[in-house]
């Protein structure tokens, strides 16, 4: 009855952690959520007040599948402003979510058989999306050392006639780290050399940047590729915007308008009303967005400090985005306060929720175990309550001889 394909999918671990907090708190149970990457705060009020004038104006229907010409209009000047990229707006298509159009841009491009390399760690819905099109995601490690940065030998070594993509997420979800100028250079000129493959870019985190990094759009220092380019962003993070549902892809005509075509056939449009708000959002102030970029800043640095001081777990700074990707290797071959023994890190993620209260999620689901994944998009409460449960947890374990860890 079912479709084979969802044999090679399984359920976003993102979704899966927030749905077993909100099953957890049901029961009755305090849990500090560090799963979910969503800003802690509500949408801006003049951004609400958008939404709320276009339902009053009768914007209530449907709309060009694309997206609508103001929003799309919109979407070029906000390219232009901030990204200094020239897009028109049959260029540009707007989705429910970023998630929506990189869904649709593997469902328009990949047949069975073909490539797409993804660096891990990587957001986990990318390489069940590529599996979904019967296509293979191809995992490319980057390791600790490199800032969990994709080298441009082990991209070019992973290249095959058959690849189709590479995906590229600058900064990145879980790691924060922040591609520079030289390294997208790098990356880019590899690119070059192999016609066949093309780059999706998703830029969802670009104003989340830390100390003084600029976020780099990799269309911007090689316009050359922009024939085989599609960049991907969203509102959700910038403008927390998650429930609102838009996202947008810019990129060839030929792509655009197949990704298009998919969403005649499946969601029609985007909401008529969001897309209405997230006009506001892109063509109005923009002081909210880069006063939550500075509360995320000063969350990362009481982060930081607090990881410094737990024994056993140790962090590289992210440059940007609003999560640590936390090394915890150190904690494996103890054994908990309640007696249960360490061996990876889905255990220190089961070992947090149970003994801690404190839910993260496990590297493995990133494609890099030994890690956890925290989201520091809660408050500053949340976070000074959630490491001192965590540092108190790990104080408790001993070593399988019996002594204390620290
Ligand atoms: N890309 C990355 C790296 C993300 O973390 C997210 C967050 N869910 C998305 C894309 C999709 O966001 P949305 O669908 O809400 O636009
Ligand atoms: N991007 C967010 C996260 O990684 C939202 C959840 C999702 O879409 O998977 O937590």
């Amino acid at each position: 009855m079912f479709s084979e394909r969802l044999a090679s999918v399984k359920p976003s671990p993102s979704m899966a952690a927030k749905a077993k907090v909100d099953a957890l708190r049901a029961q009755g149970r305090k849990v500090i959520d560090f799963t979910i990457g969503e800003p802690d705060f509500d949408t801006a009020p003049h951004i609400i007040e958008g939404g709320i004038d276009a339902l009053k104006s009768g914007q209530t229907r449907y709309t060009a599948s694309a997206g609508t010409p103001a929003l799309r209009a919109a979407i070029a000047r906000k390219l232009e402003r901030e990204n200094q990229l020239g897009f028109r707006t049959d260029e540009i298509v707007v989705g429910c979510g970023a998630k929506h159009i990189i869904y649709n841009a593997f469902a328009a491009s990949l047949n069975e058989g073909d490539e797409v390399i993804v660096p891990a760690p990587f957001w986990v819905s990318y390489p069940d999306m590529v599996a979904l099109q019967a296509a293979k995601p191809v995992i490319v490690a980057c390791s600790e050392e490199s800032g969990f940065k994709l080298a441009p030998d082990a991209l070019a070594a992973a290249i095959t006639p058959r690849t189709r993509w590479l995906i590229l997420n600058t900064p990145n979800n879980p790691s924060g780290a922040v591609y520079t100028r030289d390294e997208l250079e790098a990356i880019c000129n590899v690119l070059r050399a192999h016609p066949q493959v093309w780059l999706m870019t998703d830029e969802i985190y670009e104003h989340f940047v830390y100390n003084g990094v600029k976020h780099v759009s990799p269309l911007q220092i090689a316009p050359d590729l922009r024939e085989r380019t599609l960049l991907v962003n969203g509102l959700s993070k910038a403008y927390a915007f998650t429930g609102w549902r838009i996202g947008y892809g810019a990129g060839p005509v030929e792509l655009v308008k197949r990704i298009n075509l998919l969403l005649t056939q499946s969601t029609t449009c985007a909401s008529a009303m969001s897309q209405a708000a997230a006009v506001v959002a892109l063509d109005g102030p923009q002081q909210c967005v880069s006063e939550a970029a500075r509360l995320f800043e000063s969350r990362r640095d009481r982060v930081m400090e607090l990881i410094a001081r737990i024994p056993g777990l140790s962090c590289v700074r992210p440059d940007g985005a609003f999560y640590v990707f936390v090394n915890v290797q150190q904690l494996l071959g103890l054994q908990t306060a309640m007696g249960k023994s360490l061996q990876s890190d889905v255990d220190v993620m089961n070992f947090f929720i149970e003994e801690a209260g404190v839910a993260v999620i496990d590297g493995t689901s990133y494609g890099c175990p030994g890690f956890l994944r925290m989201s520091f998009a809660t408050s500053m409460e949340e976070i000074e309550a959630g490491f001192a449960a965590i540092a108190s947890a790990v104080a408790g374990c001993t070593a399988v001889s019996g002594m204390k860890s620290a």
